[in-house]
């Protein structure tokens, strides 16, 4: 366990790790003992070997556990205990893994001890503060519902790894996101997990004599309190708040019940409780952050609760409060779409905020209210989170270039004609998203990267020439064939979960035998796995049918599909779009080739992401933020289909995949009002004449370009070689450019920085 004090870098570890001799633990014998401390910090589930070592101990009790090694070490027979701790081979592994963790932990250099000019801003004493409302880190660690979690997950893990001194701040969530499966006629239904802190390795954060760190925040003309929990990220830490506790009323203790799972009520909350809550816990712990990172605009509160406290504490006027703030604030907006930036009626700030905050800041409620407008003075308008926090941020940033263009012709009226002239001139930056490499490449992949590129592949992949001339090094065989396998590995997988969806569900036998054999290992398989909102478009694919039945049956060159994707539980037309998906199953052909994953959630995400031979993407200009899922295909070496839209306009080349449709450039749609035309007309399911165009071109690219080069040109080995040169290029062009350590590294150096 020393290892794991040896992690508190910040003085509020300190106190969690008093927590240590409450908590039980199962006496593990003493060749296993390393796994003990190894389950108490995420790492695992990045490190090489890292989940294959919890898994092997018991293969059984590790998929009934949901990969969670908190509840399979609890569950493990003795027996199979015994057999493991005795079993020389694996000992070995337990150990390895165990150096490989003590190294990690201590680093005797890392990217940000090395960079000085950051060092003189951001250290353990001074670190970013980063808030998000929900975090992907894995799949037992149900606190996330999608792209902007995985990114959260990915941005701490990176910190980790390049060493930058950050914490996280997030809300546990007791009953996660909600869970998807769909009935016999294809309807979606929602269901809710229950996850007791227990069951995961997380830690109650205590103070010096032992008891809970407890904070307060007035909601709805109450005191409403949490409780903090500590997980381990590498050597990040994530602090999770938590209302579940018996000195809340029961409503209260539900704040952290669902994720964006109440109504607009329990969002506010929510919010209140992340951004002001927030802030107090890292005032708890005396953590005193150099930067504090929104990202997205869930915790904006939290600027208005460091006015407060500049206000009560230095005397202050709120003017010059908003100042100070802005100074150490930075703000990441991730949706072009109005839906996904938060907005409250005033009347619902009244509710949950009442009189207490814009007082606490000299405020009158109109001025309060201004805050959260584009325009401060037009009462019409609600209370957005967005313009709040570009507001009291002293930087903005979109997640692509593009993103970053159409989020200024979004917000461009939030600024005078006199303070801005034209959109090229508001102040909204781009950082583009990444993805963890350690976390999305195969372990077979990783393996060919170790050998050829070196043990510090991860490392090297910033590097683009070294990465380069190291993935030149990897043989069309070893390539082909490591690919190949692991899209057997999908197969089975497609096969396995569609068998057991298909008994529970109640199926005709003979339809869930065929669950069985379907799929083929041999064709071309292409991955569709994104939420079912309307700008996805799903419904691109099903234009014409009969075109698509053409592939999907054609005996000598078959194409088959695996979907997977949430609809919001409100959204019936999404839900309907699921359904035609799920009525493929009355075609006896067609249902051999097509699948629908449900409950897509990260598990499902690394198994396509690393068999699929093309992810398709099909997207709306422009409202596609980035998307990341294409750029955890492109480092395992698939090929991406997609519409050139968010990062795909950065990663694509000509010879490292496909671009669905028209180029962006000169689409228009820079400007903010015709967006939300784009918008309108995407969420009434209409059909317009780009969409028609993007899905002829999808099925032209299909028929005459992917088809032909998947299945044609195949050298005397079988290797379609034209097809990997692709592979290669894909590795190659985009492993370097789309991973969250050059992500994290940008935010660093442009963002995290102040005063150049
Ligand atoms: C990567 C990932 C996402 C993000 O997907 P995009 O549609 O590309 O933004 C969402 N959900 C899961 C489970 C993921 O792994």
């Amino acid at each position: 366990m020393q290892t794991e004090q040896e992690t508190a870098s910040h003085t509020a570890s300190h106190a969690a790790n008093n927590a240590i001799s409450h908590t039980p633990e199962r006496a593990l014998p003493e060749t296993l003992q390393a796994l003990n401390a190894l389950r108490w910090n995420y790492w695992w589930t990045w490190a090489a070997d890292g989940a294959a070592v919890f898994r092997d101990l018991d293969p059984e009790a590790w998929e009934m556990c949901e990969h969670n090694p908190h509840r399979m070490l609890r569950a493990v027979p003795d027996l199979r205990l015994l057999q493991m701790a005795t079993d020389p081979h694996y000992i070995a592994r337990v150990k390895h893994l165990d150096e490989n963790f003590n190294d990690y932990i201590n680093p005797k250099r890392t990217w940000a001890s090395a960079n000085k000019k950051l060092a003189k801003q951001i250290s353990a004493a001074r670190p970013v503060a980063y808030f998000c409302a929900e975090y992907g880190i894995h799949n037992s660690l149900p606190l996330y519902s999608g792209g902007l979690g995985m990114l959260a997950g990915d941005h701490l893990k990176s910190a980790s790894d390049t060493g930058l001194p950050l914490v996280g701040i997030g809300l546990l969530y007791r009953y996660g996101y909600f869970r998807q499966r769909l009935a016999r006629n294809g309807w979606q239904e929602e269901y809710y997990g229950d996850v007791p802190p227990e069951d995961l390795p997380i830690r109650l954060v205590r103070d010096e004599r032992g008891a809970p760190v407890r904070i307060t925040v007035e909601i709805r003309g109450r005191a409403v309190y949490a409780q903090a929990w500590l997980a381990h990220i590498g050597r990040v830490p994530l602090y999770l708040l938590d209302t579940n506790i018996e000195a809340n009323s029961e409503v209260d203790r539900w704040i952290t019940g669902h994720l964006y799972g109440g109504d607009r009520e329990v969002r506010v909350v929510q919010e209140l409780m992340l951004g002001v809550g927030g802030v107090r816990l890292l005032r708890e712990l005396n953590i005193a952050p150099h930067v504090y990172h929104l990202n997205e605009g869930h915790s904006a509160f939290l600027t208005l609760e460091l006015a407060r406290e500049k206000i009560a504490n230095q005397g202050m006027d709120f003017a010059n409060a908003r100042e100070e703030v802005k100074k150490s604030c930075v703000f990441t907006t991730h949706t072009p779409v109005a839906a996904g930036n938060d907005e409250f009626a005033p009347e619902l700030i009244d509710g949950c905020l009442g009189e207490t905050y814009w007082h606490a800041l000299g405020l009158t409620r109109d001025e309060f209210l201004g805050l959260g407008r584009v325009k401060a003075n037009d009462e019409s308008e609600a209370f957005g989170m967005t313009p709040l926090a570009i507001r009291l941020c002293r930087s903005t940033n979109g997640v692509s270039r593009k993103h970053g263009e159409v989020s200024r012709g979004l917000w461009r009226e939030m600024w005078s004609e006199a303070e801005i002239k034209s959109t090229d001139e508001i102040p909204i930056t781009s950082v583009t998203n990444g993805v963890h490499a350690s976390t999305w490449v195969a372990p077979l992949m990783r393996d060919l990267f170790e050998k050829h590129v070196g043990k510090n592949w991860a490392e090297t992949i910033n590097d683009e020439r070294k990465w380069k001339k190291g993935v030149a090094r990897i043989s069309d065989a070893e390539l082909w064939n490591a690919h190949s396998l692991l899209k057997q590995r999908l197969v089975s997988f497609v096969r396995h979960r569609s068998y057991h969806a298909r008994v529970e569900r109640g199926e005709a036998t003979e339809y869930a035998e065929a669950a069985r054999t379907m799929f083929d290992p041999k064709a071309l398989t292409i991955g569709f796995a994104r939420r079912v909102a309307a700008y996805k478009r799903w419904g691109l694919l099903l234009t014409d049918p009969e075109r698509l039945h053409r592939l999907l049956t054609d005996a000598g060159r078959p194409v088959q599909f695996v979907f997977a994707g949430k609809a919001h539980p409100q959204d019936f037309g999404a839900k309907t779009i699921l359904q035609q998906v799920a009525q493929w199953k009355t075609d006896s052909k067609v249902r051999q080739r097509a699948v629908f994953l449900e409950d897509y959630d990260q598990d499902i995400a690394r198994h396509l992401v690393q068999g699929v031979d093309v992810w398709l993407n099909v997207p709306k200009r422009p409202l596609e933020a980035s998307g990341t899922s294409g750029q955890k295909v492109g480092m395992n070496g698939g090929l991406n289909l997609s519409v050139l839209d968010g990062w795909w306009i950065e990663g694509y080349d000509a010879d490292n995949g496909w671009a669905v449709g028209a180029h962006p450039h000169h689409t228009g749609v820079e400007d903010g009002g015709q967006i939300s035309e784009v918008e309108q007309h995407i969420e009434n399911f209409a059909v317009d004449r780009e969409d028609a165009d993007d899905a002829e071109s999808f099925y032209r690219l299909l028929e005459e370009a992917v088809i032909p080069c998947y299945y044609e040109e195949r050298d005397a080995h079988g290797i379609p070689a034209k097809w990997l040169k692709m592979m290669r290029r894909s590795i190659e062009t985009l492993a370097p450019a789309f991973n969250s350590d050059r992500m994290v590294q940008e935010y660093a150096e442009r963002i995290y920085i102040a005063g150049k």
